[in-house]
């Protein structure tokens, strides 16, 4: 593990030699500033585990600096030391009411001094330790774990939001969703594991077919949604089309087998209509190209 990083930010030359040396000899790395702007500066280009914070300072005062990080999001969640001349109660709980982690009083104990960057320090690994595994958690929440691809909840996700980025700058959003043509034959004929490799292979090649700006996702079972932003029908039909054709013209390798599929898909176009349901459209014209033969796409009237 590196080691972890200390901001000193005193105006005092004195302060910040004699706490660097003893924070330095039990193995932080650290880092100084002069005044309450450098502090943010400092804060901004090294994000430190922990400030030891001077409350008075020429510039920006420690509960400036102190207001300043708590405001800013990337740096909130720095727990901040005070350490202060200042002996008033009313100073010390004005300090932790704005957001400190701690405070210590000049002069101090450099042995207290160690205790308290350590809680902070500990404070600051054990959120980074959560925010990861939430990072981590929300990705797995969002994924399907047979494709890799986005599942259907992060799916509905995107498209509230793409719909509102669409509406904002009137632009067109095009949503297709395709389902895999007698897809309980492929199962029944060459097993279900069969089945998940064609399943996955199609998400590759549907992966491969698009735009990055666009998203892929299964919706469930062999039901696949992509969402293209900036997209109009013409684009779309043309996307779609293209991914049918691939489909039904490159069977998917099953070991000793290659199995042949085809695949149906509706699309729809966004409106400024916020409540057209473009999913339920598009549900409805991959219904329709399925009893009208399948391996094929419906795009609805040309408007
Ligand atoms: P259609 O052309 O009308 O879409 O016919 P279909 O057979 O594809 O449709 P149906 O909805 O009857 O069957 C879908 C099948 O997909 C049934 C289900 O067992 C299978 N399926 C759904 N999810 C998975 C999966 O994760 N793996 C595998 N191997 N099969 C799946
Ligand atoms: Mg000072
Ligand atoms: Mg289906
Ligand atoms: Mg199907």
């Amino acid at each position: 593990m590196t080691a972890a990083t200390v901001l000193v930010a005193d105006d005092s030359l004195l302060i910040r030699a004699v706490v660097r040396s003893g924070l330095e000899e039990e193995g932080y790395r650290v880092v100084e500033a002069v005044d309450g702007i450098a502090a943010l500066a400092q804060c901004r280009s090294t994000v430190p585990d922990a400030v030891l914070l001077d409350i008075e300072m020429p510039g920006l005062n420690g509960y400036e600096v102190l207001q300043r990080l708590k405001a800013d999001p990337a740096l909130a969640h720095i727990p901040v030391v005070f350490l202060t001349s200042r002996t008033d109660t009313a100073d010390i709980v004005a300090g932790l009411r704005g957001g400190a982690h701690d405070y210590l009083k000049k002069p101090f104990e450099p042995a207290e001094l160690l205790a308290r960057v350590g809680s902070a320090v500990h404070l600051k690994q054990v959120q980074d330790q959560l925010w990861e595994r939430n990072a981590e958690l929300d990705r797995i929440s969002r994924t399907d774990s047979l494709t890799g691809l986005y599942n259907r909840w992060h799916l509905q996700d995107e498209l509230t939001r793409q719909r509102r980025t669409a509406q904002r700058h009137r632009e067109p959003l095009a949503v297709i969703l395709f389902d895999i043509d007698h897809f309980k034959q492929v199962n029944d004929r060459h097993g279900h594991p069969a089945g998940d490799l064609v399943l996955c292979e199609f998400a590759r090649r549907l992966s491969s077919q698009v735009r990055s700006g666009d998203v892929v996702g299964r919706w469930g079972g062999e039901e696949f949604l992509v969402l293209m932003p900036r997209t109009d029908r013409t684009g779309a039909v043309t996307v779609a089309e293209r991914i049918r054709a691939v489909t039904a013209a490159t069977p998917v390798s099953g070991g000793d087998v290659d199995i042949a599929i085809t695949v149906s898909g509706g699309c729809a176009l966004g409106s400024a209509d916020a409540s057209d349901d473009l999913i339920r459209l598009a549900d409805d014209r991959l219904y329709e190209a399925k009893t009208g033969g399948r391996n094929r796409i419906v795009a609805g009237p040309v408007p």
